[in-house]
């Protein structure tokens, strides 16, 4: 049987304004296991525990000890879902995947682009982890949307590397290309509306909504190697509300993996 490897990054030492995420994970796993719910996504899947090569939660007390943890779990081919932990951790991940695969496509729904050369004196930074992979060479195709705070100095390594931004402000789904596998998803929580994710260290209005972001999720139509939710920050958050909607996208991140797994 196709499992999904699932794991959990309990690390935000590479956030620049506020800690928080690294006690995301075992909330989102607790709401994803809370009686509340059950355990069907939308395509009629159930997506229940047994369909997880679950590899608990990892405290690394360094930053590449990421890329190496992702490594050793990686086995048979199967996807791998990732709970955040800050942003910074999508470079470890994405290097640990091009070891298996290849260049990447990848698709970012962030606020941010995420590519300063370095912020506050770290190239490591969660305001940073694009900049590393585009350097890297691991991508062919990122695609970047939700953004809202572009820089100058991020729009030149936009430009630099041939990034497709698509800025909310003039957002359609249509503008998002199809892209081939193997795929990658960053989901960023601050890529929605903090009405929508108040859970968040970084609330940048002017967001998607939760469907808006399922659109996107459901819309793919490649197989998923891989995908990462990020940001969540449970300091910030209101009755749970960001918690449950990470285990959401838990389950529709999964089924779209098994689609195509
Ligand atoms: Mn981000
Ligand atoms: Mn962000």
């Amino acid at each position: 049987m196709n499992k999904i490897i699932l794991q959990g990054i309990t690390f935000d030492s590479k956030s620049s304004f506020m800690k928080g995420p690294a006690l995301a994970p075992p909330l989102i796993r607790s709401q994803y296991h809370s009686e509340a719910f059950n355990f069907y996504a939308e395509n009629g899947m159930e997506i229940h525990p047994e369909i997880f090569d679950d590899k608990g939660d990892f405290i690394p007390s360094q930053y590449f000890e990421i890329e190496e943890f992702t490594s050793n779990n990686l086995n048979n081919n199967f996807p791998v879902l990732t709970l955040g932990g800050d942003h910074s951790i999508t470079y470890p991940l994405i290097r640990a995947l091009h070891r298996l695969y290849g260049k990447l496509n990848v698709l970012h729904i962030d606020a941010h682009a995420d590519l300063y050369e370095e912020f506050e004196g770290d190239r490591y930074s969660h305001a940073c982890p694009f900049a590393r992979i585009l350097e890297d060479g691991l991508t062919k195709n990122l695609v970047q949307v939700g953004i809202r705070t572009m820089t100058k100095s991020q729009l030149v390594v936009a430009k630099k590397y041939g990034v497709k931004v698509i800025p909310m402000k003039t957002y359609s789904i249509d503008q998002i290309p199809e892209l081939s596998g193997p795929l990658y998803l960053s989901l960023d929580l601050d890529g929605l509306d903090p009405a929508f994710a108040p859970g968040v260290s970084h609330h940048e209005p002017g967001g998607f909504s939760t469907r808006q972001v399922l659109e996107i999720i459901q819309a793919i139509k490649a197989p998923l190697v891989g995908a990462d939710i990020v940001e969540y920050n449970p300091k910030r958050d209101i009755n749970d509300c960001t918690a449950v909607l990470c285990a959401k996208f838990l389950k529709e991140i999964s089924a779209k993996m098994l689609e195509y797994n």
